[in-house]
């Protein structure tokens, strides 16, 4: 019997018991926002794991970090910081954005002369979905906010192709898997659409592995991470890295036979590893801030995942993950989901038709 806390219980907790079910594996999702005093029962030979990178201090969280079996403990710390997690790359060699600490003394101008025109500073912590980014725009006289100083980091702005990620994981004895390349959809710093596996970025596979095998056995890490990253003509940049299942690996719910959270529940399990086959290419549509809406389990190639969150402007509240068994049935359900869902929506939907015309 194997038991695997998780600090953090949103819909990725979620996901990791959901996929542990059918392996008898019993997920635990711990609250950790909430202040309590409660001990919980946690045995010397449970495993415990994390769905985001960084937690408040409580008694609760630092039960679950200091426990033996806290695996890649060292690891959040270390990517949650923007600074230590672009320095690990750099000693790395592997190819990022290029980057610099907004210290007490740089100045605007200074970022202009070394990295153009349009400089994007990012909080070194707290940042997701584009939250705690700040662009520097010369025609502008974009000013450094004075909290931001040694708490941010400014990046070249790049001006890629398209956004892919890769999503592999490290087994206990040191063997990296992968799945194929995602390709995704940003829209104001927020996924909104991954398409998976696509032939045309097969010639970037094994790049994409050579990086994240170099990142995954630097940090001897265990289970699934995403490498988020810029594709500039035939060649990758790392935009980042998250220590844990993401979202652009949602799709392999429905295109694999080993989704994304159940091999990372397998890996720190210590159970059998191996290639991940794909079933079929997928779609995945984020949900967000919007209402449930049950016609969409009408859709024919649709599989919904509702996390039951409260619906908020710009939250992520579900996905639908969308099988190409079919080329044309996928075309209908894109053009059926245009009609439903509401402005913001056309354009990630036309962006995946026009992948498939
Ligand atoms: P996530 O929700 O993925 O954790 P985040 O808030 O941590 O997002 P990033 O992934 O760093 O932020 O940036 C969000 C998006 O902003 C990227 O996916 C990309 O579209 C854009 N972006 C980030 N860095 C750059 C850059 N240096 N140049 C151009 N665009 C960028
Ligand atoms: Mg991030
Ligand atoms: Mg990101």
């Amino acid at each position: 019997q194997h038991t695997v806390w998780v600090l953090g219980n949103g819909q990725l907790g979620a996901m990791l018991s959901h996929a542990g079910q059918p392996l008898a594996i019993d997920v635990r999702p711990v609250d950790i926002m909430t202040p309590s005093d409660d001990v919980l029962p946690i045995e010397a030979s449970h495993v415990i794991t994390a769905e985001r990178e960084q937690w408040p201090e409580s008694s609760t969280s630092l039960q679950l970090s200091t426990h033996q079996h806290f695996i890649n403990g060292p690891v959040f710390g270390r990517l949650a910081d923007r600074f230590t997690q672009k320095s690990l790359l750099d000693e790395l060699a592997v190819a990022t954005a290029p980057w610099q600490l907004v210290d007490d003394t740089v100045t605007p101008e200074q970022l202009y002369h070394q990295y153009g025109d349009r400089v994007l500073l990012k909080r070194r912590t707290g940042g997701y979905d584009g939250k705690g980014q700040h662009w520097l725009k010369q025609v502008e006289s974009s000013l450094i906010p004075a909290d931001w100083r040694n708490e941010a980091i400014a990046e070249q702005a790049i001006n890629f192709d398209e956004e892919v990620s890769l999503v592999g994981v490290r087994t206990q004895d040191g063997r990296c898997l992968f799945y194929p390349l995602t390709l995704n959809l940003h829209q104001d710093g927020i996924l909104m659409a991954s398409i998976a596996p696509l032939t045309r970025l097969d010639h970037l596979q094994a790049e994409a592995e050579q990086m994240l095998s170099t990142i995954m056995n630097g940090l001897e890490y265990v289970g699934v991470m995403a490498m988020e990253c810029f594709r500039v003509g035939e060649h990758l940049l790392v935009n980042e890295l998250a220590p844990r299942v993401h979202n652009s690996g949602h799709w392999t719910q429905a295109g694999c036979h080993i989704s994304q959270f159940e091999l990372h529940l397998r890996a720190l399990c210590n159970l059998p590893v191996h290639q991940p086959q794909v079933n079929f290419q997928c779609v995945m549509v984020n949900l967000i801030g919007i209402d449930k809406d049950d016609r969409w389990l009408s859709l024919p190639n649709a599989e919904l995942f509702w996390y039951n969150k409260e619906v908020r402007p710009g939250r992520k509240v579900g996905h639908l993950n969308l099988s190409v068994h079919n080329t044309d049935a996928l075309k209908q359900t894109i053009n059926q989901l245009k009609q439903w869902m509401p402005a913001q929506y056309q354009a990630p939907l036309d962006w995946i038709l026009a992948e498939f015309c």
